[in-house]
């Protein structure tokens, strides 16, 4: 409860309230009792100036003090105040509460006088008592003031937090409601429903979170895809050799088949694929988990051009192909790792004298292009239809499985060729026309880029 996000809403919404509600109340209650000194003081002020303007003229007018009771009562019931006049030797003679007449008491200890008359020839001296009477006064009306300021200020600081308790409710419904749906689609994909994905309802920063949840909900999904499609694909291509091995030596054990030369050849034959087969997956395995580390140097790409050809030179020869070779007169070096790209062009030029029929060309063409080089095989042969062109690169993919299978290729040459490629941050393509031949495009960039794709 303590850790919830809803709780430490609440909790920042009650600390800004009860610091702005108690700054507001210490300072309005400070200006207000500031302001209610000085109307205090403003109002004794106007009160002592016309009792002592009254008495002044009350005593004025008759030369001594008798009959002035009336007077000093009525002014006491006004102001609210005990009130007592002395003479001029300090005898009392008149008291609003009619309790010391006569008497010489010490009244200095009332702090609050007023001198009747002029200061030379004093008339007398109203003495004014500090506590307020029973009944109801003015300075009871201006306490009352005062506390209701504070009761308005409590009331307003106990609304505040009731409304920033209303606030937390409704805002934290609104904003954790994306935040819950995430946590538990994210929960579903965890238990391996890859079909969970959240609603983005907003163009907020939740909005973007729930986007890439969704994103990275569809990358695991299509990883998940591609894990399937690989084993699927690698146990029906190792099936084929094996249940070949297998039929050859149920037959011999049968006694159907001798286990003659021929026989062994062909044994021997469907094992050297198996292991091609695991080779290359284990290669592409390694490309694919950026594994491969390219040892790369600058190498002149003619010459390694040159080197792949005469490596292949023999197959077609025993074909009757033509391998033509058309080199630019300047060396091409780029930053390459030459065993890598020798094996892509290699693989390259083993497809088209595979797939040229006999009497056909070969031809490798060099380009230099002054930021990359471009390496093109071209042949002669049948073709890749335009339906399939787009997958030749995908692995286990072959356009004709039965012809593909005598070559003796699993699909995988070109995918790994390609990677390769890509792993240099180059780009490999292919254009292909039925009945005329295809022509394989790759190129690379002469200096390495930072990091591989
Ligand atoms: P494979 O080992 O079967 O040759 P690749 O990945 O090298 O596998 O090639 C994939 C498929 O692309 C081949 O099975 C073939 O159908 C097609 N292919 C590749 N190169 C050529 C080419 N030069 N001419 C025609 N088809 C080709």
């Amino acid at each position: 409860m303590i850790h919830s996000v809803r709780w430490r809403m609440f909790l920042s919404f009650l600390l800004v309230i009860v610091v702005a509600v108690g700054t507001v109340a210490f300072f309005v209650s400070r200006a207000a009792s500031g302001e209610i000194e000085r109307y205090e003081e403003r109002t004794n002020q106007l009160r002592s100036e016309r009792m002592e303007a009254l008495l002044s003229g009350y005593y004025a007018e008759r030369h001594e003090w008798s009959g002035v009771e009336p007077l000093v009562e009525q002014m006491g019931r006004l102001y609210g105040q005990r009130l007592v006049l002395t003479d001029a030797q300090g005898t009392v003679v008149a008291d609003s509460h009619g309790m010391s007449m006569g008497q010489r008491s010490d009244f200095a200890r009332w702090r609050r006088n007023i001198s009747v008359g002029s200061s030379d020839t004093p008339f007398g001296t109203i003495f004014i008592d500090p506590q307020p009477a029973a009944d109801g006064s003015a300075t009871e009306e201006v306490s009352a003031l005062a506390s209701s300021i504070n009761w308005y200020l409590v009331w307003g600081g106990l609304l505040a937090v009731a409304v920033a308790g209303l606030l937390t409710f409704l805002l934290s419904r609104r904003i954790l409601a994306p935040v819950e749906a995430l946590a538990s689609a994210a929960r579903g994909l965890g238990q391996g429903d890859l079909s969970r994905r959240v609603e983005v309802r907003s163009r907020d920063e939740f909005g973007e979170l729930a986007r890439t949840f969704n994103s990275m909900a569809d990358d695991l999904t299509q990883a998940e895809q591609l894990r399937r499609n690989l084993v699927a694909d690698v146990a029906h291509e190792l099936r084929t050799p094996l249940s070949n091995i297998r039929g050859y030596l149920e037959a011999m054990r049968d006694g159907v088949l001798k286990p003659d030369s021929p026989t062994l050849d062909s044994i021997y034959e469907e094992t050297l694929l198996l292991d091609r087969i695991i080779g290359d997956l284990q290669e592409l395995a390694m490309v694919e988990a950026g594994q491969l580390t390219l040892l790369r140097r600058p190498d002149d790409l003619a010459d390694l051009v040159k080197r792949g050809v005469a490596a292949v030179r023999p197959a077609a020869e025993a074909k009757k192909l033509a391998l033509l070779v058309d080199l630019p007169p300047q060396p091409a070096v780029a930053d390459i790792d030459p065993e890598r790209i020798g094996q892509v062009l290699r693989n390259l030029l083993t497809n088209a004298i595979a797939y040229t029929p006999e009497g056909g060309e070969v031809s490798v063409k060099l380009a230099d292009e002054g930021a990359q080089v471009r390496v093109s095989v071209i042949d002669t042969g049948p073709g890749i239809p335009p339906e399939d062109l787009p997958y030749v690169f995908e692995r286990f993919y072959r356009v004709d499985k039965s012809r593909s299978r005598a070559t003796g290729g699993a699909g995988l040459g070109l995918t790994i060729a390609k990677r390769l490629v890509d792993f240099h941050g180059g780009a490999m393509e292919v254009q292909s026309e039925l009945g005329k031949g295809s022509r394989f495009t790759f190129t690379i960039p002469r200096e390495a880029p930072d990091a591989a794709p």
